[in-house]
């Protein structure tokens, strides 16, 4: 089991080593960056690669975010910058059993592919949980690069792939999932563990062949899927219907469909997981951070072990050993937050104001359990 205490203070030691060898231009432009203010989300700590994207998927919510489809280009930061900005972040905990990074959220992170490979090879210095999605075509080549690359640091590649009939339609300018599955492959075959991602699953448009996705990508070499539903806005749901889509189901599931991003319900998901589950045993997963946890061989900083969100995978968070509490209240006492452990929750008395809106994914990082503020 982790030291909440020793993530502190790795985090301390490494922030002192950057600021001790940037430049003073460096380390202004890294503290400025929103990798520095950035709130984790439940997948973990969102990096950007990226800026606007290229493939153009009609299901996408990037335009609902400010970014465009037109444009794209690398983020502007040295991979040193987005270390150092990272370890600025309060939120942020270096190594292994420190906060899981996820890339793709926003882009394809490998639209450009010198500045992902330079900034993955500064990143896994961190030794944190890495994990990327993407559907650029990966040559055996980066796959082997990305394979030398974890002995650094866990890295968890998911691919995604939602249709095998409609991608032309659906995802008009990204590689086709021939060559997604190619991907899988030669991942597979470098000795990486690629999932298959298969999000968003949308209902009356892609629900239908999503058990034969799983299929072909489990041929390819994927060990294992995650399986996530779709958020719809008004804009997606223009695109999806000028593109000739029937929408009804998306419509009869979602009361408001308006600017902000909403949840279309999926009573499908269990089924569809039972299935996966035949194809993939126990790597089935329902959020993404589990994968990333699975990959990692550690316990998921989300704490999906408690509730339903835990698919009960091979992973066994739920049997595993939490850290010690008294540790963690020390830990969390030099963050000056105080609380009280309770078996698996933490009760939260006091936050500093600064780190208020991120506390709760911190606190579940360094303590592997459920916060609850009093
Ligand atoms: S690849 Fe991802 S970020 Fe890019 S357009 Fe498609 S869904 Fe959006
Ligand atoms: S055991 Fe549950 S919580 Fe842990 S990684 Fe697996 S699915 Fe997630």
């Amino acid at each position: 089991m982790f030291s909440p205490l020793n993530l502190i203070l790795l985090k301390n030691e490494l922030y002192t080593k950057y600021h001790n060898t940037l430049s003073q231009k460096s380390i202004i432009r890294a503290h400025n960056d929103s990798h520095a203010k950035r709130v984790p989300r439940w997948c973990g700590l969102t990096i950007h690669f990226t800026i606007n994207c290229p493939f153009q998927c009609l299901y996408c919510y990037i335009e609902d975010m400010s970014f465009s489809f037109g444009n794209a280009k690398p983020y502007p930061l040295k991979p040193e910058e987005y270390v150092f900005a990272l370890l600025s972040n309060p939120y942020f905990l270096p190594g292994r059993w420190g906060t899981f990074l996820a890339i793709g959220a926003v882009s394809e992170p490998f639209a450009f592919k010198n500045h992902a490979f330079a900034v993955l090879s500064e990143l896994v210095k961190l030794g944190n949980p890495i994990q990327f999605s993407t559907k650029a075509y990966l040559s055996s080549n980066d796959a082997d690069k990305l394979k030398d690359l974890s002995k650094f640091a866990p890295i968890n590649p998911l691919i995604t792939i939602i249709t095998l009939s409609a991608y032309n339609r659906l995802e008009p300018k990204a590689p086709s999932p021939e060559r997604r599955l190619e991907t899988i492959y030669n991942l597979s075959e470098a000795k990486l563990k690629p999932v298959l991602f298969l999000r968003p699953v949308i209902p009356g448009i892609n629900d239908d062949e999503v058990i034969e996705v799983m299929k072909e990508a489990k041929e390819a070499g994927a060990r294992g899927v995650v399986i996530g539903g779709f958020r719809v806005t008004r804009r997606i749901l223009i695109r999806l219907e000028d593109a000739g889509f029937n929408v009804e189901k998306i419509k009869s599931r979602v009361r408001v469909i308006d600017d902000k991003q909403r949840s279309v319900p999926f009573p499908e998901k269990k089924e569809i997981i039972k299935r996966a589950q035949e194809l993939f045993g126990r790597n089935v997963w329902s959020s993404a951070c589990c994968a990333n946890a699975t990959n990692a061989g550690v316990l998921c900083a989300s704490v999906c072990y408690i509730g339903e969100r835990c698919t009960k995978c091979n992973n066994e968070c739920y049997l595993k050993n939490l850290p010690d509490a008294t540790e963690v209240i020390s830990a969390l006492s030099m963050l000056g937050i105080y609380a009280e452990v309770r078996n698996k929750i933490v009760l939260i008395k006091k936050v500093p104001k600064n780190i208020r809106k991120g506390a709760g994914f911190l606190i579940r990082t360094l303590s592997r359990r459920e916060v609850r503020f009093v």
